[in-house]
């Protein structure tokens, strides 16, 4: 078991869709699928496999279509840790939607 090297919470490394190693929590987290329209959530597998999914809070867990795990957003991570720029055919796609 990892621990996140800023906030000290246990992560699990995993091989991202583009290949990069990312962190993901240890704790699952409840979804719902998604039906393919409008806005979703996503979640991974441990074997680094992506969910477009709608989290559900704890509480809904009983109405869950599986469980995964979230990407660690870490709090305490120094902000010179910005997300990558945009890729270009992510700006090609953002000027049509
Ligand atoms: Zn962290």
């Amino acid at each position: 078991m990892s621990k996140c090297a800023w906030c000290g919470r246990p992560i699990i490394w995993i091989r991202g869709p583009d290949g990069k190693r990312m962190p993901i929590e240890n704790g699952f987290t409840p979804y719902k699928r998604h039906d393919g329209r409008g806005w979703c959530n996503k979640l991974y597998t441990g074997a680094g496999g992506v969910i477009e999914c709608i989290i559900l809070p704890e509480d809904r867990a009983d109405e869950a279509d599986g469980f995964a795990h979230m990407f660690h957003v870490c709090p305490k991570k120094p902000s010179y840790h910005r997300p990558r720029p945009l890729t270009r055919r992510e700006k090609f796609k953002a000027q049509y939607e």
